[in-house]
């Protein structure tokens, strides 16, 4: 099966300019980034962030605001905060090296984690993501999670050759084992036990989407650093009061904004 998957990969894998590099700075951007966005759309606002904040020093230096900025349209502000808390962790202590230390670092989670420590230190381990737990369910015939998916993922990583196999991985299940299989063009077809075992991609309610939205058009306002009342977004953004003050209640809770003696401002960790 290895060599089959390997073939397809050096054959039809993608190419992405985090791939072309062992940078853990590169990589740890590149993962944070990609989380729920599509990852042939972010290519471009990667290589710009990387231009403005080419070390995790850069970032921990700036101001949340040029963060914010820099972030803008990318969704999840949070993310962005949660990068910058980490580039100072960074900044200060150095770069753990293994994934069970990276997961100390604010915002990094099991499987950006493995992949950073994997792509960046050449720590063999699998980077256990959805993609990845559709291919190996579908290929073992049954639908694997918890620790029965973290036991068949690392049982069926190749010796020394865990970034090869990720990768070779993320792209059989962005490309061919997506939630409706191209079984016909599969390079593993002949060992996978059943092709109709079903994941389902983890959903965003109706809700999150909305409140998200309107998330996103306040700290878009909020980036001229102007202090703001919740009438005063209400009124400038037409949406009304109670979903701007969920989207201003969770913004202040994760830190992206501030309560002042006048409303609402961005917040600046620095201050
Ligand atoms: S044969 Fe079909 S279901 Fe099985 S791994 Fe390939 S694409 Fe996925």
């Amino acid at each position: 099966m290895v060599e089959r998957l390997f073939a397809w990969y050096d054959r039809h894998g993608r190419s992405f300019p985090w791939r072309q590099t062992s940078d853990p700075w590169a990589i740890l951007v590149s993962e944070v980034m990609s989380q729920q966005t599509q990852i042939d759309r972010i290519v471009g606002r990667y290589l710009a962030f990387l231009d403005q904040f080419p070390d995790p020093d850069t970032l921990a230096a700036a101001s949340a605001g040029d963060v914010l900025a820099a972030w803008s349209g990318l969704g999840y502000n949070r993310r962005a905060l949660h990068l910058q808390a980490a580039a100072r962790v960074v900044a200060t202590s150095g770069w753990p090296t293994t994934a069970r230390e990276l997961q100390t670092l604010p915002g990094v989670g099991p499987y950006t984690a493995a992949a950073v420590a994997c792509f960046a230190f050449g720590e063999q381990i699998p980077a256990i993501d959805t993609n990845l737990k559709r291919v190996l369910s579908r290929w073992v015939g049954q639908p694997l999670d918890g620790q029965a998916l973290a036991e068949t993922a690392r049982t069926s990583l190749p010796d020394g050759e865990a970034v090869r196999w990720n990768s070779a991985i993320m792209d059989l299940g962005a490309q061919v084992c997506k939630p409706v299989p191209r079984c016909d063009r599969c390079p593993v077809a002949q060992d996978c036990l059943d092709p109709t075992v079903y994941v389902p991609p983890p959903r965003q309610s109706r809700f999150d989407g909305s409140v998200r939205q309107t998330r996103g058009a306040i700290v878009r306002v909020m980036l001229d650093g102007e202090t703001r009342t919740l009438d005063a977004l209400s009124v400038h953004l037409g949406h009304d009061e109670a979903r701007i003050s969920s989207a201003l209640t969770a913004l202040t809770a994760e830190g992206v904004l501030q309560a002042t003696a006048g409303g609402f401002a961005l917040a600046d960790k620095r201050s």
